[in-house]
């Protein structure tokens, strides 16, 4: 039996994650499930999968969620400290998918221990890829990425030779305002934002797909996982969501990863990796769909992606002060207190003022110096947002 924690289990990845697990449920021994408000889902998920602990992260929440599982044999804990301790229990494959910069600590507890980690929190990456790799491979654990274009990346480089590599082409949707006028993304409202042409995920990647920042996030994370020069990483809109990737070698060959968009494939890959198993995803008709579209990805359209190659070539913590102040931006937006174009402009001032803070950006990645990086991006996008 393979021992398992889901972190985030609530949201969008974590459901996906305990519908693959829940279909072979011998195979399983669930350790830890964690939330952080939906009380009802965790506890009824925590007594179906028989796990040891349940976490909900709001700590008013804890005795409903006592009440919910009572008679169930289920711990119930709740708040943060919980969380991290509920991530430290031995388990062989912890699902990394809280949203957010909330995810890093859970995600290195559970690497200090040794766990695969599977990572579809790409926050942790972003602000933090030194720090989550040096985790990993000093205490024998290991990050299997759960991000659909990086799962396509990693397996597209299987039994190759990372320095023969000459590019890796990210693919992007483009989001919900793919095709509006330029001029029309300032009046664009949290609901139109919020909706994705393929992919059905949590609220806050669904904005940051239409604005790009989930794309900008994306790119960092490859050059964190892959190691990889800025240079060598690329966006290209493929609106149809079905290749999620290319890799091209020196000798010209470019390896596609081509699937339905179904978080259940990169989860799945993660979860039988090495080997690959029979998943319930949708097998594609390439005769029937006809044909795949691509154009390429406009950075004034997408400022975020022009963020992220700034961000990617100046290196240190501005990944971690890029990520809070992209959070931050998108709490201002979700409140109305902002607009849609906005987000970027106040990104790209965090960043600004963050150069002005001597030795912060260039600190050591420790977790100290990352909370210290997350914090200031944060204090400076409410300065920013009061001005
Ligand atoms: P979601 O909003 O649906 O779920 C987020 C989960 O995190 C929930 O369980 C929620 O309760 C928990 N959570 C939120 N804030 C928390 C906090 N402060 N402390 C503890 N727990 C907290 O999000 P999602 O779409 O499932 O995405 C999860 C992560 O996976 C994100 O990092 C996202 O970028 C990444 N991801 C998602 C998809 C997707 O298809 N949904 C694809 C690739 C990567
Ligand atoms: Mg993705």
């Amino acid at each position: 039996m393979k021992r398992v924690s889901i972190l985030g289990a609530t949201g969008s990845i974590g459901q996906n994650t305990i519908d693959l697990i829940s279909r072979d449920p011998d195979s399983y021994d669930v350790v830890a499930l964690t939330g952080s408000r939906n009380v009802a889902q965790l506890a009824s998920d925590a007594r179906n999968l028989r796990a040891d602990v349940a976490v909900i992260a709001d700590e008013s929440r804890l005795s409903e969620l006592r009440v919910a599982l009572a008679g169930s044999g289920v711990e119930a804990a709740a708040g943060r400290m919980a969380l991290i301790e509920a991530a430290q229990r031995p388990a062989d494959w912890v699902m990394s998918a809280i949203v957010g910069a909330a995810g890093l600590e859970p995600g290195l507890a559970a690497l200090e221990h040794g766990a695969t980690l599977a990572l579809a929190n790409k926050e942790s990456m972003v602000c933090a890829g030194p720090l989550m790799l040096r985790t990993a491979t000093s205490h024998g654990g290991r990050i299997l990425p759960v991000d659909s274009e990086h799962s396509a990346v990693f397996q597209a480089l299987l039994g190759e030779d990372i320095t023969t590599v000459e590019r890796i082409v990210i693919t992007a949707s483009g989001g919900a305002f793919r095709d509006w006028p330029i001029e029309a993304l300032a009046d664009a409202t949290p609901e139109q934002a919020a909706t994705h042409p393929n992919w059905a995920m949590g609220q806050r990647i669904t904005i940051d797909s239409a604005s790009m920042f989930n794309k900008a996030l994306e790119l960092i994370e490859t050059r964190e996982y892959f190691g990889v020069d800025p240079s060598v990483i690329e966006t290209l809109v493929h609106p149809e969501s079905m290749v999620h990737a290319l890799v091209g070698f020196r000798d010209g060959a470019m390896m596609a990863h081509v699937g339905p968009p179904d978080m259940r494939h990169a989860i799945g890959f993660a979860l039988h990796y090495p080997q690959r198993r029979e998943l319930p995803v949708e097998r594609l008709d390439l005769a029937a769909l006809g044909s795949l579209t691509f154009r390429p990805a406009c950075e004034v359209r997408w400022p975020a992606l022009r963020l992220a190659r700034e961000v990617m070539t100046r290196g240190g913590l501005s990944g971690a002060i890029f990520n809070a102040a992209k959070e931050a931006a998108l709490d201002a937006f979700l409140e109305r207190r902002i607009g849609f174009t906005r987000m970027a402009g106040i990104v790209e001032e965090v960043l600004a003022a963050a150069e002005g803070q001597p030795g912060l950006i260039d600190a050591a990645f420790t977790l100290d110096n990352v909370r210290a990086a997350d914090h200031f991006a944060r204090s400076s996008a409410t300065d920013t947002l009061a001005a």
